[in-house]
């Protein structure tokens, strides 16, 4: 990806969010209206808003995601969600592999690729999530993590179609810890090496995520490499993300 191409800054809710956040959203749609930002914007809140939010957001500047999407179009899946209804819903993309789903709910990557093949078959353009651990990063593996982590999750079905991959150091999310700007830049190049390797000709923009805030959004946003930033804790108050998308 060259300098100049356009940021994609994406929200990640979370699970976070009754109606009234829905004016938070409207909050940054209204402000982008009235002064429009360089960045591509999304906000991703969780599934009992996505409609709404989609609605509300419809024609603005800021799309609407989802959060995760079940491997299967439907089925005896109780709880879950699928890509398709997501679309339905008015999601135009959607974070896969999020750390908190493969930790949390036991995701592997083979699951991770299944749900990007669910995804891309329902028309939603995948984001996903790849990121080290503490203990990784120690023992010097961060690197040969996230290239498995990419090999692993990303089906050679993506080939000729929009994506984009976050990369989420896990002892940076929500801790307000992040990796030093030649850290990022190191793990954002070998995923590119990665990417350009699988996908030749295929610019994916390589999203930075964790503890991005308004004061340092700036700085990592223009790191080599670092196509934009999925945003958690931050993206809840249209004030915090909306300096976000300013700085990109
Ligand atoms: C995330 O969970 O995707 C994330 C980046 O969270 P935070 O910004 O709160 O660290």
């Amino acid at each position: 990806m060259t300098a100049t191409a356009r940021k994609f800054v994406v929200g990640n809710w979370k699970m976070n969010g009754l109606a009234a956040s829905l004016e938070e959203a409207a909050a940054v749609a209204a402000a982008l209206a009235a002064e429009p930002a360089a960045a591509r914007t999304a906000l991703c809140p969780p599934a009992t808003l996505v409609e709404r939010m989609a609605r509300r957001l419809e024609g603005s500047a800021v799309e609407t995601g989802g959060q995760d999407c079940h491997r299967a179009a439907s089925g005896a899946f109780t709880g879950d969600v699928s890509a398709r209804m997501l679309k339905d819903a008015g999601a135009g993309l959607v974070i896969l592999g999020h750390s908190e789903r493969r930790e949390g709910h036991n995701e592997s990557d083979a699951d991770v690729a299944a749900k990007v093949e669910a995804a891309l078959a329902a028309g939603l353009e995948p984001i996903v999530c790849v990121g080290e651990s503490l203990e990784e990063r120690e023992a010097g593996r961060a690197a040969a993590v996230v290239r498995g982590q990419i090999e692993g999750s990303l089906p050679g079905a993506l080939k000729g179609r929009a994506f984009a991959v976050a990369y989420e150091p896990i002892w940076a999310i929500g801790s307000g810890l992040t990796p030093t700007l030649a850290e990022i830049e190191d793990i954002h190049a070998e995923i590119r090496r990665t990417l350009d390797a699988r996908f030749p000709g295929q610019p994916a923009p390589i999203l930075y995520g964790g503890s991005v805030k308004p004061a340092n959004a700036a700085e990592i946003l223009a790191a080599a490499e670092v196509g934009g930033a999925l945003v958690g804790g931050a993206s809840l108050l249209a004030k915090d993300f909306l300096a976000i998308v300013r700085a990109a």
